[in-house]
This record gives structure tokens, C-alpha cells and sequence, in this order.
């Protein structure tokens, strides 16, 4: 159903909470909130007392840099509203008093999330190895038998013979836990630039293991549960926004969520015509900021 000033109202009382995915939803390529967006933010936060968090499969940052970067473009927001899922992983590890090492495939701000929670990271190898595979098959041995679980995401410094150390231990070791973070195996960006997706890398590990990762991203529930475990979420209240079907609608329809699709980012309305019947979002509205226009046309 298209979000209009007819349905606004009735739209606004039917949820308390809100999760809100950020890249396409609050802004695109370079950071700059789409028009409107941080006044909408605020009306829904002090206006109509919705409780916002931030969900993203993007933990590049850690915590208290991704909510400064929101509140660097207006946006307010704590650390504690926003999730990503690094955050997810390091706190199931804390809680079942993980002690071994992790191999993980992130950037430092990444190693710097499970840090805090206590997980001890593996140290990188030193790159570039000598070019010869028995250069390979001495990193591979190394540390092998204290690496406790391999986590998945992305890294762009990511290397040839980590991942081989990887797939290595997920295939020897059946204890040895497996973790994905972002699952996208494409980063569409504009200007026809296309980033390698840390699902690519993924698939590497699972072929070669012939291993499953847990996906800890959407549109797995599990940043979905991580919240609820720290602020309770009724699902019959909380509401969803998101710019992918997949991702984001999947998550809402997993969790049994209402659903916004915004169409400022990935998915377009065609794509909802033929998607699976589960995917379908409950409302769309072309952007984030519109939310204001249908309030605003609604009072007048
Ligand atoms: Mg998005």
C-alpha cells in the first residue's frame, strides 16, 4: 500500500518502535542524508515518541563511530541504537563464554567490536608471504588448533592465504564455529562502481569447507534478537524500514514486523509486483523524507 496523507495517521499509530536500515534508506553514495530525512527522524522521535534503531549489515565502523557519524549529519542517535552485525557475533560469543581464538575477515574498526567484548582476534599475517605454497602451508598450521570460530564479512584487506587458513580449519575442525555477517555477494554504488561483496569471499570458505556460515545479518533475525534481548520488542509494534526486499523486507517478514520499503535505494516497485508473497511490504513510499510531505498535505 502506497503512503499517502490519506493513510498517514493510521499508519503512524500502528507501531511504537521502529528499526531502520541506513545505506539507501538514510542516505546514498557519500553520506549525505537524502532531503528531508533528519527532520523526519526528529518528528518521529519527539512528535510521535517512536523509539528509533539503527539496523545495518554494514559493521565497518565500530558503535560509538557509526552513532558519531550520525550525529555528525544531524541525525541523533547513541551508541546503544545502533546494530550491526559484528555486534550480534560478539555478544553471543560473550555470552557462551567463548576463550579460543576467532579468525575473522573485517576491518580493524571490526576486530575493535569483538575486542571490546572480550574475544580474542587473531592476528593478521604479515602480506605479502613469500610467493612459494610452502609459505601458505606454515600459515596454515600456525595457531590452527586455538582458533575456536571464523567470521565472515567484509574486509578490505582480505588475502589469499588467511582464506586458505579458513576454509582449512572450518574443514578439519567440526567444533570450529562458523559466522557471516553481511551476506551480499554485490555493493552497487552509483557512478556505475560495483565493490566486491563480502559474500563472494563467503562462498569461497563454504565450497571449500563444505560448511554453512550462521548468518548473523539480514535478513537472518539475529541483530533482531539482540535488540529484543537488551529492549524487548513487540513484534506487534515495531516496525521495519528498509530499501531491499531481501534484506530488509525478509527481516521484517521473518520477525513478523510491519514493513516500510523506501525506493530511494536498492529494490524498485516493479520488484514488489513479483517478489514472494512475504516479501511484500505493508507500505511504500518513494522516500524516507516523504513521511513529512504526506503528514504536512495530511493537516492541511
Ligand atoms: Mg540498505
Amino acid at each position: 500500500m502506497t503512503l499517502s496523507s490519506d493513510n498517514i495517521q493510521e499508519f503512524l499509530k500502528s507501531f511504537d518502535t521502529i528499526l531502520c536500515d541506513c545505506d539507501g534508506v538514510l542516505w546514498g553514495l557519500g553520506n549525505t542524508p537524502y532531503e528531508n530525512v533528519v527532520d523526519c527522524l526528529e518528528v518521529l522521535r519527539n512528535d510521535f515518541n517512536k523509539t528509533i534503531f539503527y539496523v545495518t549489515n554494514n559493521s565497518i565502523l565500530t558503535r560509538n563511530n557509526l552513532a558519531h557519524k550520525f550525529n555528525k549529519l544531524g541525525i541523533n542517535c547513541e551508541p546503544e541504537n545502533v546494530v550491526f552485525p559484528a555486534l550480534a557475533i560478539a555478544d553471543h560469543l560473550k555470552t557462551i563464554g567463548f576463550k579460543k581464538k576467532a579468525l575473522v575477515f573485517g576491518t580493524d574498526e571490526y576486530r575493535d567490536t569483538l575486542r571490546e567484548a572480550g574475544v580474542d582476534v587473531l592476528e593478521r599475517e604479515p602480506y605479502p608471504q613469500e610467493e612459494r605454497f610452502q609459505a601458505v602451508i606454515d600459515v596454515i598450521q600456525k595457531d590452527a588448533d586455538q582458533i575456536g570460530a571464523v567470521i565472515s564479512d567484509c574486509d578490505i584487506n582480505i588475502n589469499y592465504i588467511e582464506i586458505t587458513k579458513a576454509s582449512n580449519v572450518l574443514a578439519k575442525n567440526p567444533d570450529c564455529m562458523f559466522f557471516v555477517g553481511a551476506t551480499e555477494k554485490k555493493l552497487p554504488l552509483s557512478r556505475g562502481i560495483t565493490l566486491t561483496g563480502p559474500g563472494q569471499f563467503t562462498q569461497i570458505l563454504e565450497d571449500m569447507s563444505g560448511r554453512k556460515g550462521t548468518v548473523m545479518g539480514k535478513p537472518s533475525t539475529k541483530m533482531v534478537e539482540f535488540i529484543d534481548k537488551y529492549h524487548h520488542l513487540d513484534p506487534d509494534r515495531t516496525l521495519f524500514i528498509g530499501d531491499t526486499l531481501h534484506q530488509d523486507m525478509g527481516t521484517a517478514a521473518a520477525a513478523g514486523f510491519r514493513s516500510l520499503l523506501v525506493l530511494s535505494g536498492v529494490s524498485g516497485l516493479k520488484e514488489t509486483e513479483t517478489c514472494s508473497e512475504d516479501l511484500v511490504p505493508h507500505y511504500v513510499v518513494p522516500s524516507l523524507g516523504d513521511i513529512l510531505k504526506c503528514l504536512k498535505t495530511n493537516k492541511a
